[in-house]
């Protein structure tokens, strides 16, 4: 397979964009080789600028539920963009986006629109403070809540892939509010709120943490949250920019059946264009100005091209796509954990609902520790021999598999016999 154009483009980026890249997971650093740049997206399928054509696992990190171009979504978008591009005033599109979300998402009453998840997460840390006067946020070692500073320590993927802590740049001072607790650690948690319960802002989680691989939630875990949140007086908040609208359409709280305050999306919510949302209690959100005093504010926010795509998006979900969803991911766990079984692989094919990931270790993850401890040299060389076979997964063992309905069961039976071989000479 070629790879000169990429290559080209690769060291075109690199003299104008720091690292070549956008966003630094895209570079390849832990895996290493040559970045693939995407000329499209059809379906299942990636073609980059060479001309390969890959089956896609990541569709763009969690957006893409239905794979590249669902027709509904393109047109919506296009429709949209026909009447104006941004108006920096009310639309009606927002108003039914915030209804579809509200009408998706258990705890939703009432939502805001942002662009990106990262300021998702930033806003909401805000509000949970504002709303309670309160400074401390309890936050779990490997959970990524986008780069604000506050949430930027122990963050997982991103970070955990360059191998470096937290980041420089971010000070002391930001960072001397997050308390770190490890997952799944009910000792720790409630140590924690013991130690700063007057002062806690709010608990903050991944509720099926998938930015350090895939470690779901120990049973009953989420739960206990809930309950030390509202010992304390903390306000719990979800991150679901990734499982929100793919684990489930109420994403892990209807899963689950737990009940956070606030709600942090991103990803799906989108329909593959820069939008995110926090959303929770009616109370709660009542907080942000202009309603309440807490400010928080966007140019953007809104646009109404993103909102009509990522309702179209929205207006798609229903039982049948999740069981089909569901089906996928059975179908490639079942088929991944059968070759790396055969090939006599020491792997761990995690599942939760719809999504999976996969590590080279020889117990279960429960904990960050369990993921950064795993084989990431023979994660990237599986990487490799399945991007040589046509199967784009993660470029990095910290990250999770991404099914769409798009696949079908022939892609997923290609993808599993790629790694049949692979494996064989793992
Ligand atoms: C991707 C992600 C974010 C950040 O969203 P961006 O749109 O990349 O800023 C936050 N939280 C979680 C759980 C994510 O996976």
């Amino acid at each position: 397979m070629g790879t000169q154009t990429s290559q080209r483009l690769f060291d075109r980026a690199r003299t104008v964009i720091p690292g070549g890249v956008n966003s630094p997971v895209r570079a390849f650093d832990s895996v290493g080789g040559v970045p693939r740049f995407i000329a499209a997206g059809e379906g299942a399928e990636l073609v980059d600028a060479d001309g390969n054509r890959y089956l896609d696992l990541v569709n763009s990190w969690g957006p893409l539920l239905f794979g590249h171009v669902r027709d509904e979504v393109r047109r919506a978008a296009v429709d949209a963009i026909g009447r104006g591009s941004s108006f920096g005033a009310p639309t009606e599109g927002e108003v039914a986006l915030a209804e579809a979300i509200v009408d998706a998402v258990p705890s939703v009453e009432k939502v805001r629109l942002v662009n990106s998840g990262t300021e998702a997460g930033m806003s909401a840390i805000r509000l949970a403070r504002g709303a309670t006067g309160r400074s401390k946020l309890l936050k779990f070692v490997g959970h990524y809540h986008g780069h604000s500073d506050a949430l930027l320590v122990a963050a997982g993927s991103g970070v955990a892939t360059l191998g470096i802590p937290g980041s420089p740049g971010v000070t002391d001072g930001a960072a001397a509010d997050t308390v770190l607790v490890p997952w799944n650690d009910r000792e720790a948690v409630a140590a924690a709120v013991a130690a700063h319960g007057d002062d806690l802002a709010a608990i903050l989680c991944e509720p099926v943490p998938a930015n350090m691989n895939l470690v779901p939630p120990a049973e009953g875990f989420l739960a206990f949250l809930r309950e030390q949140a509202d010992a304390s007086g903390a306000v719990l908040v979800f991150d679901e920019v990734i499982s929100g609208f793919r684990v489930a359409r109420g994403g892990a709280q209807e899963l689950h059946g737990v009940t956070p305050d606030i709600t942090v999306l991103g990803k799906v919510v989108g329909g593959g264009f820069p939008l995110a949302a926090f959303g929770g209690r009616a109370d709660v959100m009542d907080h942000l100005a202009p309603a309440g005093p807490v400010y928080q504010a966007g140019t953007l926010s809104g646009n109404p091209v993103a909102v009509a795509a990522g309702l179209a998006q929205l207006r798609l979900l229903d039982d049948a796509v999740y069981a089909r969803l569901d089906e996928v991911t059975t179908r490639l766990v079942d088929g991944l954990r059968k070759a790396f079984a055969e090939a006599g692989v020491g792997a761990q094919v995690t599942r939760h609902a719809t999504l999976a990931g996969v590590l080279f270790a020889d117990t279960s993850p429960t904990r960050y520790e369990d993921v950064a401890a795993a084989d990431h040299a023979r994660y990237a060389r599986f990487f490799h021999g399945m991007l040589d076979r046509g199967i784009y997964l993660a470029p990095s063992g910290y990250e999770v598999l991404f099914t769409s309905t798009a696949l079908t069961d022939a892609d997923v039976d290609r993808a599993v016999a790629a790694a049949a071989e692979v494996a064989a000479a793992l």
